[in-house]
């Protein structure tokens, strides 16, 4: 056989392959979005600004107290978690702080996003214009500041997009991954697959090997929430 013919012969049944190829992997992906809307077609939607049926009150497990308005909803009493529990996911959510001039610290617009229930702490504070340190918003608190000072000013919307990765445990229940997260605040890179190597601080539980709830907190602060969806990875 001519070899040039063979040559050509396998380059064509090459090229046949790869669109074949290319053709049954568009044919099985499913758009995520059919239009401009901003919430993915497979996201779990939290609270979406009219009720806050996807949470309880957390550790009683009654309804959630917290109050609903103009498409927010915003503290009142306990902190509130969500009926469904999580490992590893992609959690969005959008936060406001008040101005509280008068305050210092930690009292300024605190609140917090928590991952498996009571445990991981993603700081929530008006900390605008401050050099970043462990305890700031964007911090995984009294862990590891955020890599910049991402945030807007107080009483302005923010945003969260969190990639939350659980801790691993082998059958005998002996850690041997740490909890990893990613954060991008106001669509800036604050956290780049960050190691939490323990719990964040004040909450005594031990590291869970369960799925747990995805918790906001009442820190005494008129803070407000809206728009939170959730992808389970
Ligand atoms: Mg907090």
């Amino acid at each position: 056989m001519d070899l040039s013919i063979w040559r050509r012969g396998r380059m064509i049944t090459a090229l046949a392959v790869v669109i074949l190829l290319f053709g049954a992997m568009a044919a099985s992906a499913e758009p995520l979005f059919a239009g401009d809307e901003a919430v993915p077609a497979d996201a779990i939607v939290l609270f979406d600004g009219k009720d806050l049926s996807k949470f309880v009150t957390c550790d009683s497990n009654g309804p959630a107290k917290w109050k609903v308005l103009d498409g927010y909803c915003t503290p009142e009493g306990p902190d509130i978690c969500t009926k469904q529990h999580f490992k590893d996911c992609q959690l969005h959510v959008e936060f406001w702080v008040p101005s509280m001039p008068d305050k210092k610290g930690q009292a300024r617009g605190n609140s917090g996003v928590f991952f498996m229930g009571f445990i991981y702490e993603i700081q929530i504070l008006d900390s605008y214009g401050l050099k970043p340190i462990d305890n700031d918003c964007g911090s995984i608190y009294s862990h590891t500041p955020p890599m910049v000072n991402a945030c807007r000013p107080p009483e302005t919307w923010q945003t969260y997009d969190i990639i939350f990765k659980a801790p691993r445990f082998d059958a005998a229940g002996k850690k041997i991954a740490n909890a990893r997260v990613t954060v991008l605040q106001n669509s800036v890179l604050i956290h780049n697959n960050k190691e939490i190597k323990a719990p964040t601080p004040d909450h005594s539980a031990a590291e869970p090997n369960d799925a747990g709830p995805i918790r906001l907190q009442n820190h005494g602060d008129a803070v407000r929430f809206r728009n939170i969806w959730v992808r389970p990875l």
